[in-house]
């Protein structure tokens, strides 16, 4: 089962525990990867007490429409999920982990690579490149740490 997936189905099963005739599903053609969430009256229209749960947990439904994007289904599974106490698959959990453990891999190698850049004594070659807009300018790297400079 994909992660979207997995995410829905928590999502929906957060949510239909507040309110049991809302209806949360993948979205479709453009907004495909984004989460849309509607009312059970006529065009997805919110009931009053579909509203109020919604805006409860800290939705912000529209006249007949509530959606989370793509950027924040991690916030909303893990935020609803714990707001209303329902698990999160195990699966699910461990992606965010592995998502968690990548970033911070990240942000540590780019640290790295910027100490290692200040500390450098360069060697500066000039690269074969033309600056785009800057034509008396060129392109530098130093040969040690990788940095590049234009001037
Ligand atoms: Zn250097």
């Amino acid at each position: 089962m994909s992660i979207y997936t997995l995410e829905i189905k928590t999502i929906r099963k957060a949510l239909k525990l507040l309110a049991p005739s809302l209806s949360v599903r993948r979205g479709r053609g453009t907004g495909y990867s984004w989460i849309e969430i509607s009312g059970s009256k006529e065009w997805g229209e919110f009931t009053d007490e579909e509203r109020e749960a919604l805006t409860k947990v800290g939705l912000r439904p529209g006249a007949n429409f509530c959606v989370i994007s793509p950027d924040d289904r991690r916030y909303w599974v893990e935020t609803l999920a714990k707001k209303l106490g329902v698990e999160i698959p195990e699966e699910l959990r461990d992606e965010y982990r592995r998502r968690d453990i990548e970033k911070a891999r990240m942000e540590r190698r780019l640290r790295e690579i910027k100490e290692r850049q200040e500390s450098c004594q360069h060697e500066w070659v000039k690269m074969p490149y033309l600056v785009l807009f800057q034509e008396d300018k060129s392109v530098y790297k130093c040969l040690k740490c990788g940095k590049e400079e234009i001037r």
